[in-house]
């Protein structure tokens, strides 16, 4: 089978790897150049989306931010997994916030802010503090913008304005604040034939909105249960076929949805490792139309991102259950350049493990990931 990936970052690369013993290949092609390359090497292939779909079995998707014309494109061809529908979902904080209250699944209460009068109206309708999100091109915290009292109010709408003036296809979506405890995610899979594997909830901790690290352990069932039913809802309601990422708050045990990335996830990077079939295999598997693996933990896991920084000191590789990946990127400040996986065979261990680690990674890059150890009992 091959396999086209809208987008040739590491995720795309990911499922290269994952698809090469299945004899899946992927060739990715970059949005912004017109271009199809190799995913590991980047090697230029061609060029134009015509000859990418063409020469392609089935075309999926590593982010959500595509131009619409390629969506549209990529739809026509009939290839399209998990399509249009739920690319753009996961792209328009509008549509998802529709899509969540079709499916009857719980999120933060919001309004939609278009001008004066809506972003007055958001906060008589919802209270303060709220969270101004941005609709389009948000991620990792990006275009967001928060009001905790109401004297800063006049100040903050001449900065949303100034922000909706300057693009006509932007709107905002403002949001109740959640005081939740934690931040959990579930990835899984749903099938042309129904079939839905989830893997297990995964607590993850943030660092200035990005990723930083994701612990996989086996918890507790009644919320598993909870983010499961949510999610099949969500799946069911798209029609989805592939990997589907849910991002939750949770709030004394009552999860509420805090987006959805309609692909495979950061967070679900640990089940290269810590899963009996990896998040990456059961995409290809689920847009082959292949019966999915299973989703279950093989041994309590966890991810550390590597942002901004290209190397890490070699004896991280002496920690048994420990792998490096690298994606072959350039280094920049802030960017995912690589990840960390860790697993062993109980809780215990993996705690002892991953301080072991945390005592060998320089703090400055690697903060706060004693937070996340102390979690581990
Ligand atoms: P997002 O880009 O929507 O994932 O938001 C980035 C981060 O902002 C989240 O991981 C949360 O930590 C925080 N956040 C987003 N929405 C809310 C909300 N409604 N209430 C409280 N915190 C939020």
């Amino acid at each position: 089978m091959k396999v086209l990936v809208l987008g040739a970052g590491q995720l795309a690369r990911m499922m290269s790897l994952a698809g090469a013993p299945l004899n899946i290949s992927i060739s990715a092609y970059d949005v912004n150049s017109d271009s199809i390359v190799h995913p590991l090497t980047q090697q230029p292939l061609g060029k134009g989306l015509d000859k990418a779909i063409a020469d392609a079995d089935v075309v999926t998707a590593e982010f959500e931010h595509i131009p619409l014309p390629i969506l549209a494109q990529c739809q026509q061809s009939g290839k399209f997994l998990p399509g249009e529908t739920a690319i753009k979902a996961g792209g328009d904080r509008r549509l998802e916030k529709q899509l969540l209250d079709d499916a009857g699944v719980r999120s933060a209460a919001y309004h939609i802010v278009n001008n004066k009068a809506d972003f007055e109206q958001a906060i008589r309708k919802l209270g303060l503090p709220l969270v101004f999100k941005s609709a389009l091109a948000g991620y990792d915290g990006k275009g967001q913008w928060r009001l905790k009292r109401v004297e800063d109010a006049a100040a903050l709408w001449q900065q949303l304005d100034a922000f909706l003036q300057a693009d006509s296809k932007q709107s905002i979506v403002a949001e109740q604040f959640i005081p939740f405890q934690r931040e959990v995610s579930l990835i899984g899979a749903r099938q042309a034939n129904g079939d839905v594997k989830v893997f297990p909830l995964t607590e993850n901790h943030h660092v200035n909105g990005v990723l930083s690290v994701s612990l996989a352990v086996d918890g507790n069932k009644q919320l598993q249960q909870q983010a499961e039913q949510m999610f099949t809802a969500v799946a069911e309601q798209l029609n989805y076929i592939g990997v589907l990422a849910i991002e939750f708050f949770d709030v004394d045990g009552e999860l509420l949805v805090n987006e959805i990335a309609p692909r495979v996830h950061n967070s679900g990077h640990w089940t290269q490792q810590g899963a009996d079939v990896c998040q990456f295999e059961q995409h290809l598997r689920a847009v082959c139309n292949l019966p999915l693996g299973s989703a279950a933990l093989v041994r309590p896991s966890l991810m550390v991102n590597i942002l901004g920084e290209d190397s890490v000191p070699e004896a991280i590789l002496d920690i048994p259950g420990l792998h490096l990946h690298w994606y072959g990127k350039t280094k920049r400040a802030g960017r995912k350049m690589g990840h960390i996986n860790l697993s062993a065979a109980t809780t215990t261990e993996l705690k002892a493990r991953f301080e072991t680690l945390i005592s060998l990674l320089p703090e400055t890059a690697f903060p706060e990931l004693a937070i996340m150890a102390a979690r581990l009992k």
